[in-house]
């Protein structure tokens, strides 16, 4: 796999210990992936990196936020609704004798003469964790008639079904 530039980079060649905060806006599309190219994530994104340097490890803290333009699962009205995903990775500098117990999946090994982080993959990830499961409009009259019924139930919905409300079941279905 080729290298490619990183959209979200940190440099952190002669950092001292402490807390640096970095603020990014990008677009869906800087990432290049299918599942975030989708209508969904059209508007800018809002990111926001949070180091916590120590002379062993780097803690970062990803936070996503954007205004995602979906449609109700139910009757398919177009809503918009702000997302936020939070990640968290710990990159430990690799040295004989660092301890790496303890830490999740997340944590990485990291060159200390690296001179940068690059965060791409990760603020990508914490994007598509960020996109919601299910969507349902909350003001909307003609669709409350639909979830006013005891939630989760789909027996108690009209007995008569249109092909589109059938389809609507298959769809809601694969959202759970
Ligand atoms: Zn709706």
């Amino acid at each position: 796999m080729s290298k490619e530039t990183g959209v979200i980079e940190i440099r952190i060649a002669g950092l001292s210990e402490g807390i640096y905060e970095y603020d990014f806006t990008c677009k869906a599309t800087d990432f290049k992936h299918p599942e975030l190219a989708e209508p969904g994530f059209c508007n800018a994104i809002d990111v926001k990196v949070v180091a916590n340097k120590t002379d062993n490890d780097i803690i970062v803290d990803i936070v996503t936020k954007t205004v995602a333009e979906l449609t109700c699962d139910i009757c398919l009205a177009p809503l918009k609704k702000e997302v936020a995903g939070i990640y968290r990775v710990f990159f430990v500098f690799d040295e004989p004798g660092s301890n790496t117990e303890g830490f999740d999946e997340n944590y990485r090994i990291l060159d200390r003469n690296a001179s940068s982080v690059d965060l791409t993959e990760d603020v990508r990830e914490t994007l598509l964790l960020s996109k919601p499961l299910k969507v349902v409009c909350e003001d909307n009259p003609k669709c409350s008639v639909y979830h006013d019924g005891a939630p989760g139930s789909p027996e108690d919905e009209p007995e008569e079904e249109s092909p589109w409300q059938e389809s609507l079941k298959k769809l809601k279905k694969k959202y759970h």
